[in-house]
């Protein structure tokens, strides 16, 4: 089946020396904590099933990406 995966393309910045830091945002990824529904079936101080909000997307189903990239030398000896 066919997925659809969210992508960075690695390439320096145009001025690595003044800005070396890079920020992108992924929107719209599923949350798997809560399976995407949002909430849990969970107990109130009674014992009775209440619906509990995801404490990972709280609610939204879907999560954000904040990826941030460093741009440095590379003092290792790979060639
Ligand atoms: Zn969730």
């Amino acid at each position: 089946m066919s997925k659809k995966q969210p992508m960075l393309l690695l390439t320096p910045p145009l001025f690595p020396a003044e800005a070396p830091m890079e920020r992108e945002e992924f929107e719209g990824i599923p949350c798997n904590y809560c399976h995407g529904n949002g909430w849990f079936w969970g107990m109130d101080g009674r014992l009775e099933r209440v619906k509990q909000t995801c404490p990972v997307c709280r609610g939204r189903k879907k999560l954000k990406a904040i990826v941030t990239i460093q741009w440095v030398a590379d003092e290792g000896d790979n060639k």
